[in-house]
């Protein structure tokens, strides 16, 4: 990985970055780990990866 995962709390809304204050929301992205796909969210702003606990269904395989 060459981009630092933060872990935070959500709070009511996840709207604004936390460390730049940009407040249009983010970008997503996925991470496939063991059996779950982390859903991360990247501000556009200053490109910060935040993990606020989501995760995806991994989709079926035969
Ligand atoms: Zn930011």
């Amino acid at each position: 990985m060459d981009y630092e995962v933060t872990k935070i709390e959500m709070k009511q809304t996840f709207k604004e970055c936390p460390a730049c204050q940009y407040s249009d929301g983010f970008h997503s992205m996925f991470q496939k780990e063991d059996d779950v796909t982390r859903w991360l969210f990247i501000c556009p702003a200053c490109h910060r990866v935040f993990d606020i606990g989501f995760t995806c269904p991994v989709p079926c395989s035969n």
